[in-house]
């Protein structure tokens, strides 16, 4: 698997130095390929900070570089959903896919549930609002929940190709899965002309997943540049000063984004995963989450991390597109911890049953909202209006919310990917643990950075 989708190894005629016997130059993009991607976001992330807070808003001029990372990575997220799943529920049983479902479902909903309370146990605990007077001057939309048969509904798509344009994650994932099934009958079928057009059929769509892992790694190279202006904008137009009065609230959804990814380690290692060799995998996505604020677009990313943990199609290509929309943790702790941040400026004192409820809307809304940037922000205006709050502090926090969404999409992301690894260890040949000593390393990148893609079917 080479970063570089024109890696060959022959070398170049034209260069003139391989006929006098010198070692051949290396050129300036062959030299940036062989660094590390992670030391090349790491440096890029730094950047960006420095030159935030450096030059402030004027640095929003960048903001197209930044944007055509974001760009990049939302062209292939559909593709990916489609093919990846099409390709893997045609390569697994009904039963083993129903299966795959109810343990991703319960999972989410497990740690998601979980997540809610460490939010407003924390708060509750630091009261992160206490001592602040209310002095933010947006104005905030009051948002109320869709009906969960709106929900339901909408997963079957009217019409796949709208879906597909309006990147609506749950209606394309069933198209996919029913198209899924219905190719396993058809590659099944006793009829020579049926199955072999199957066969033909599936092949198409399995170059088309490989098609779009190429370009992941593609766009993974320019992925740098993006995440320094992507974070450069942001810090320069939060600035250090709109951030101080709000310190203790984003000390406490940082703290549970903290501990939700010390309970993921715990689960890992009570699924006996190589920590090490998890969280390396997982960095990227990591990292794509904090900048792009967006667990969707950050789907190619995560998908190619699971392939590294030797996670079978099968599995990731159901369960992370599944995650990426209804499992938020981070989401979750950011709407509990800041609903009590509200409760804490007016003054109210929550009662148990507006807990309950804030926790109730703050799970179910996050099944019914795709991973974007600020999803997070239309849930905390939900739970606030259902526990009967006012709206004006939710202002103070949308001030400082692109600075929260980083952190808790860096959660939802290692959430999703943890479920993924978790149930494809519990699951019969869609885990391939010796993925790592198939790597064919053609390039320093690729040996640090890609360890093989098994095939698992
Ligand atoms: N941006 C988050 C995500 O994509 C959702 C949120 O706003 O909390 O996962």
């Amino acid at each position: 698997m080479a970063d570089d989708p024109r890696t060959t190894s022959a070398a170049d005629p034209s260069d003139p130095s391989g006929s006098s016997g010198e070692p051949p130059r290396r050129s300036l993009w062959r030299r940036y390929l062989d660094i590390p991607l992670i030391w090349k976001l790491a440096v890029a992330l730094v950047l960006g900070v420095v030159a935030g807070l450096a030059v402030g808003e004027p640095i929003t001029v960048i903001e197209p570089l930044g944007d055509i990372f974001l760009r990049l990575l939302s062209m292939l997220v559909m593709p990916l959903i489609l093919l990846t799943l099409v390709s893997g529920v045609a390569s697994v049983s009904p039963t083993t896919l129903g299966r795959i479902g109810g343990k991703a479902f319960i999972y989410y909903l497990v740690t998601t549930a979980f997540a809610m309370a460490a939010g407003i146990g924390l708060a509750l605990l630091i009261s992160p609002g206490a001592g602040l007077t209310l002095d933010g001057t947006e104005e905030v939309e009051e948002q109320s929940a869709p009906p969960l048969s709106q929900v339901l509904t909408d997963i079957v798509p009217e019409n796949i190709f709208s879906a597909l344009a309006d990147g609506r994650v749950l209606a394309v994932m069933f198209f996919a899965l029913v198209a899924g099934v219905a190719l396993a009958f058809l590659q099944d079928s006793g009829e020579e002309r049926l199955s072999s057009l199957a066969a033909d059929l599936r092949r198409v769509v399995d170059g088309g997943v490989e098609l779009v892992f190429l370009i992941i790694r593609g766009v993974l190279q320019y992925s740098p540049i993006g995440v320094f202006a992507l974070i450069a904008v942001v810090v320069g137009e939060t600035g250090a000063d709109a951030l101080l009065p709000l310190a203790k609230l984003t000390g406490v959804v940082y703290g549970g984004i903290a501990v939700q990814i010390v309970v993921y380690t715990v689960i890992l290692l009570l699924f006996r995963a190589p920590i090490g060799r998890f969280f390396r995998a997982a960095k990227e996505p990591m990292l794509t989450g904090f900048v792009t604020r967006s667990s969707s677009g950050t789907l190619p990313v995560t998908s190619q991390a699971a392939e590294k943990l030797g996670v079978g199609k099968g599995v990731y290509s159901f369960t992370l597109p599944l995650g990426a929309t209804i499992n938020m943790d981070g989401t979750a702790i950011y709407v509990g911890a800041a609903t009590v941040f509200v409760a804490d400026v007016t003054g109210a004192q929550l009662t148990l049953a507006q807990l309950a409820t804030v926790a109730a809307v703050g799970v179910l809304a996050s099944v019914g909202t795709a991973g974007v940037p600020g999803a997070g922000l239309i849930m905390l205006t939900m739970a606030v209006t259902s526990a009967g709050l006012p709206m004006g502090p939710v202002a103070l926090v949308a001030g400082i919310d692109a600075i929260l969404d980083m952190g808790r999409t860096v959660c939802n992301v290692t959430g999703d990917l943890t479920g993924t690894r978790v149930i494809a260890k519990s699951e019969k040949g869609m885990l391939a643990e010796d993925a790592g000593r198939r790597a064919r390393p053609d390039s320093a990148v690729e040996r640090e950075e890609a360890p093989g893609r098994p095939r698992i079917r």
